[in-house]
């Protein structure tokens, strides 16, 4: 009895989108997924992988595929997955056999219904017939069962594929989107907060690769507020892949604002002066776009002013996933990903070590710029940037023992 497992990407996500490269990216993040897990072979045909597990027995590959399934539902570009029975072409060999299989799934249900997909037209029994036949059968051996055509409990799937068919009962929903690399690069201001993570979930969920720098102004902010950041960049592996990260000096930057810069204007210029240091670094990456996790109105900063600010110095499109988002909604997806729990740990973040008392609502691009060119920051922003200290994390770190 040898169960494997069948990734379904859908059609609505091919299209508009080259379709091989969509299918090469997707089976790429897969196998990268899994590769610490153990071996496993891989197949595509008619919009589904087929994984394979190699394993000396049915007790072992079981227990792959139940590990390898909660990862798989973090890979973006999966619409729905499911374990699956392979069997025989051959509606003996699919009945003998998926009795017993499904047997645990069928006594938890009250209603049922079987549906049959024919790909292999060569197949003697049509797709009505194999849903008559099988589901007679099962009312048989399961007679606490009922036929419900229109809100089953259980949907019992026959597939005849060409080399084999395939039984399956419990579909689970994947992630969605589209797979991380399939729609570039992108540099994700990352600090220790609860919105920058949720922001890199969600363009990593439209296919964007997510590269992160986090600005830290020591000794003013701690190494345990860097090793907090760090610590969120493992949580969002399992859905961004692995993650290049850039922790950038930003003390010198900061002094010199607190020295030389009207007070009101400290936030919107600290955030001109990050955006215009992730932007080189963007480039030297390769990103197309700027993230950041802003949302409209949420601090002072974060007025349609003040990101016209920002937005003035950037070189690439700034992207704003959570710009209209309440911070409920922002805080049930940090944890869903569980990356809510590390971003309340309370350790200070440089933002907040140099908050004005009175931040400018509504500061105006030409006070800003002009506030900003009391000082030459040209030379500290070269310097931020070569200064810039990059790590890899890798995604098996946080859920296998090592890379
Ligand atoms: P978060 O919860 O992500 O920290 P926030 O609500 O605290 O956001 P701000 O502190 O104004 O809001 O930051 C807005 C955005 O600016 C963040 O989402 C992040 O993208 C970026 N940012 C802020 N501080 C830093 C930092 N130290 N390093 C890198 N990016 C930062
Ligand atoms: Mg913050």
């Amino acid at each position: 009895m040898r169960e494997i497992i069948l990734v379904k990407y859908g059609e609505m996500a091919l299209k508009g989108l080259n379709r091989s490269t969509f299918e090469d990216v997707l089976l790429r993040n897969i196998r990268y997924r899994l590769k610490k897990l153990g071996k496993f072979t891989y197949s595509k045909a008619q919009s589904t992988i087929y994984i394979v597990p190699e394993a000396e027995n049915d007790a072992a590959a079981g227990e792959l595929l139940a590990e390898a399934m909660p990862r798989l539902k973090k890979v973006f570009g999966i619409a729905a997955l499911c374990r699956a029975l392979t069997c025989e072409k051959d509606f003996a060999d699919i009945t003998e056999k998926a009795i017993p299989y499904l047997a645990e799934a069928l006594n938890a249900a009250k209603t049922f219904k079987v549906e049959a997909k024919r790909a292999d037209k060569s197949f003697p029994m049509k797709s009505p017939q194999i849903c008559a036949e099988l589901g007679g059968i099962l009312l048989e051996k399961y007679p606490h069962l009922k036929v419900n055509v229109t809100e089953p409990d259980v949907t019992v799937t026959v597939e005849i594929r060409d080399e084999n068919a395939y039984v399956h009962a419990l579909r689970e929903k994947g992630a969605g989107g589209l797979p991380v690399g399939t729609a570039g690069n992108a540099m994700l201001l990352l600090s220790g907060g609860i919105d920058s993570p949720v922001a890199a979930y969600m363009m990593a969920k439209r296919g964007l690769r997510v590269t992160a720098c986090h600005f830290a102004s020591p000794p003013y902010t701690s190494e345990r507020a860097r090793l907090k950041v760090e610590q969120l960049c493992e949580k969002l592996t399992p859905w961004c892949g692995s993650m290049a990260f850039y922790c950038v000096p930003f003390t010198e930057i900061q002094e010199e604002l607190q020295r030389n810069c009207p007070e009101e204007y400290f936030t919107i210029l600290m955030r001109r002066l990050m955006m215009e240091i992730a932007c080189k670094l963007a480039e030297i990456e390769g990103c197309g776009a700027i993230i950041t996790g802003e949302s409209l109105g949420q601090v002072a900063s974060q007025t349609l002013n003040a990101l016209q600010c920002t937005d003035a110095v950037a070189t690439m499109p700034v992207l704003r996933p959570l710009i209209g988002m309440d911070k409920v909604e922002i805080v049930e997806i940090s944890r869903k990903i569980d990356t809510f729990d590390i971003s309340v740990q309370p350790y200070e973040d440089c933002c907040t070590v140099f908050t004005p008392r009175h931040p400018k609502l509504r500061p105006r691009l030409e006070d800003v710029a002009e506030a900003q060119a009391a000082v030459d920051f040209a030379p500290m922003i070269e310097a931020a940037v070569r200064g810039a200290e990059k790590k890899v994390f890798a995604q098996h770190i946080s859920e296998s023992q090592s890379f």
